[in-house]
């Protein structure tokens, strides 16, 4: 535990200690640490705590959980698969931890689900160790695991999609390129004419040059692109944007009756209202 500095004993008691950028540290008490494995790409520990259940922890920084990981896996999924009118191919890039994956396959006309994710051990130890988090993905025979870098796998354009969903941790390390436009132009190839591209933006209130760029990146090859929001506790200050882009399909215009029934965060009128955003975003955005 000494070996990290990110896991800390406090007046005896186990803690997590994401430091986000300095400035700001977030702490969660921990029941246990279940596994931690180094891979060629980073650190991955799986931690149980006392709030919020098991998490999946990547060089000190939370990815997701058992408590709110449904949050950002149901807003990064559902909103392109019913912008869309009919998906049948869809390719994540990230994703390791199979929630996005697992939302997905609730589309039973879906034909293919590409998840192309750069750490094999990853996916391995999220479906060892939250199972409830990586949910159908690794049953669901349509769903692939590509173990290879998104930024190759675009650049080298195998396939076509009609849905490609950026679920990448934040862009430092292997991510970084994940949030360059090169990236973006690469994905678009990637996809049918009506294809709709998805990303995590970041925080809006910590990163807003992060979602600005984005945002400006994106406009810059697609003639629609909607910034949309989502609470997610475990993620600094909570507040948390994805961004949309497609040539065809206006979310403002979905037929939101498609959306699975068996979810936990999202429904019609959530779908709707994470399009309506606050002031300071539509400065940032330079909206209206
Ligand atoms: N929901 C999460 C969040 O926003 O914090 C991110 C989910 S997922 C765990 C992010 C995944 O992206 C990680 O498993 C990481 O290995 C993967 N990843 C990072 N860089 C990548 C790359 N260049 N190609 C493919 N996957 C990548």
């Amino acid at each position: 535990m000494d070996n990290f500095d990110y896991l800390k004993n406090i007046d005896g008691e186990m803690w997590f200690v994401e430091n986000d950028r300095d400035n700001l540290k977030v702490a969660y008490r921990i029941r246990d640490i279940i596994s931690s494995v180094k891979s060629p790409f980073q650190q991955i520990d799986i931690i149980d705590t006392y709030d919020f259940g098991r998490c999946l922890v990547l060089d000190g920084v939370m990815q997701t959980n058992e408590m709110d990981g449904y949050i950002y896996n149901e807003m990064i999924s559902h909103v392109p698969l019913v912008t869309h009118p009919s998906p049948k191919d869809v390719l994540i890039i990230g994703g390791g931890d199979c929630g996005a994956a697992s939302e997905i396959t609730k589309y039973r006309d879906l034909q293919k689900i590409d998840v192309v994710e750069i750490d094999e051990l990853v996916v391995k130890e999220c479906i060892k160790h939250i199972p409830s988090v990586a949910g159908n993905a690794p049953h669901d025979k349509r769903v692939n695991f590509i173990f290879d870098d998104g930024i190759e796998f675009v650049r080298n354009r195998r396939e076509m999609y009609d849905v490609i969903i950026i679920d990448s941790s934040d862009p430092v390390g292997p991510a970084e390129d994940l949030f360059s436009e090169k990236f973006y132009i690469d994905a678009k190839n990637c996809l049918r004419p009506d294809g709709i591209l998805v990303c995590q933006s970041e925080s809006p209130i910590f990163y807003k040059d992060i979602l600005q760029r984005t945002y400006g990146f994106l406009c810059n090859h697609f003639s629609i692109v909607r910034t949309y929001k989502a609470v997610v506790p475990s993620y600094p200050g909570g507040f948390w944007s994805f961004t949309i882009a497609s040539q065809k399909y206006d979310p403002l215009n979905a037929d939101t009756e498609r959306l699975a029934k068996n979810t936990k965060y999202i429904n019609e009128e959530i779908f709707k209202s994470s399009f309506n955003l606050p002031n300071f975003m539509k400065e940032m955005l330079e909206l209206e």
